[in-house]
């Protein structure tokens, strides 16, 4: 049996979900679309999907087994408990909320009228991603001590919403949600403290950057970073381990991995000049003390996103996106907008 999905919020996301993500899916169809804005609902007619006249009408609405929420954030809560009430099974968009109080509200709604509401974490299926979850998980470069994981762009904050407060605009909300989540799902410590700062240099009222440093209890400090004034871009992962050093430039997986040898022909590196100086500190290692290797293959979960989504609603798996997870990122982003409010550290138990 395929389900029924209506598309709340017609916009570049929720067009992507049915045009793109959703196109060929054999266990969900989209039905139909609701949006408040008559050019999308123009969109969506071309697109070929019934178009709603109120969001009461898609509650109402028998046929409707899902609700995929892609508006902006402000309004995510009241349409996720809304769909809960009326019996639908909920998949938002992320950021799930703009506090993390207004989740805490869904996931009691879900609880009480027992449906699903699934947080799209999209790039938890990132290759890049999954790679350097490989590389940590498997000690290719030792143990990992050091994570700096970022984007930059040079396009400025995009849309409208999005540089305003009230709709949770800000790159921290936006992006950051994205790099954060993934990191605690690489990392398996408690958060001890938090520092950062956002950045303000387009002059809208929300962040257009921040960078964080975060630092677990086993001992890993991670730097995570976005950026949309960046003409020149940093690479996307930069990681080291006891061992060596793992790089991933981009999405497309150009990277590689130098991990040192501890053998017999083990070379000293010799001193080099360096600008007016002189070094060994920093003089290159011999080819003989490192080896440079491909990035490795990935693991991917077993499941896509909507594939888990369906075996959730029929209780055969359980959530690859649980709420308690999102939670803890959404608690996570509010210290960050705390440290970054004192300009102090932030102990956290987190
Ligand atoms: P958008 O502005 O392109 O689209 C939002 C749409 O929602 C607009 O068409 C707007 O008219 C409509 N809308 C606003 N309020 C509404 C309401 N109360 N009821 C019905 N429709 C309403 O924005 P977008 O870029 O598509 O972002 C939408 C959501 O998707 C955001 O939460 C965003 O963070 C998320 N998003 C996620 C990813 C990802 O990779 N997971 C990528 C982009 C956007």
């Amino acid at each position: 049996m395929a389900y029924n999905l209506v598309i709340v919020g017609y916009g570049g996301m929720g067009s992507y979900h049915a045009n793109t993500i959703l196109k060929d899916n054999e266990s969900i169809q989209v039905i139909g679309t609701f949006d408040i804005d008559e050019a999308r609902k123009a969109a969506s007619d071309v697109d070929g999907y019934k178009t709603y006249d109120s969001y009461q009408a898609v509650l109402d609405d028998n046929a409707v087994d899902i609700i995929l929420i892609a508006t902006p954030n402000d309004v995510h809560k009241e349409l996720a408990i809304a769909a809960l009430q009326a019996k639908k099974h909920v998949v938002c968009e992320k950021p799930v909320t703009i506090h993390s109080k207004e989740l805490e509200e869904i996931m009691d709604a879900a609880i009480q009228h027992d449906r699903l509401f699934m947080v799209h974490q999209n790039r938890r299926w990132d290759e890049d991603f999954l790679t350097m979850k490989t590389i940590y998980d498997k000690n290719v470069v030792g143990n990992v001590f050091q994570i700096e994981s970022r984007v930059h762009g040079a396009n400025g904050i995009p849309g409208d919403w999005r540089h305003l407060k009230e709709y949770g605009g800000g790159m921290l909300l936006d992006w950051g949600v994205h790099l954060l989540d993934q990191l605690l799902v690489m990392v398996d410590s408690r958060i001890t403290s938090v520092y950062a700062n956002l950045s303000f240099v387009l002059g809208d009222e929300v962040d257009d950057g921040f960078q964080t440093v975060i630092t677990f209890e086993n001992g890993i400090q991670a730097l995570i970073e976005v950026g949309t004034t960046n003409f020149i871009q940093l690479p996307r992962w930069y990681v080291k381990g006891t061992e060596g050093t793992a790089l991933i430039n981009d999405w497309s997986l150009n990277g590689h991995i130098v991990t040192q040898n501890r053998g017999a022909d083990f070379e000293h590196p010799k001193p080099i000049k360096a600008g007016k100086g002189l070094t060994k500190t920093m003089a290159p290692p011999s080819e003989k003390a490192i080896t440079k290797s491909e990035l490795p293959a990935y693991d991917s979960p077993t499941e896509g996103f909507y594939e888990n989504v369906v075996a959730v609603i029929e209780k055969r798996e359980e959530p690859y996106v649980k709420n308690e997870e999102v939670l803890r990122v959404m608690r996570l982003i509010e210290v960050i907008f705390e440290a970054a409010d004192k300009n102090e550290v932030i102990k956290t138990r987190l």
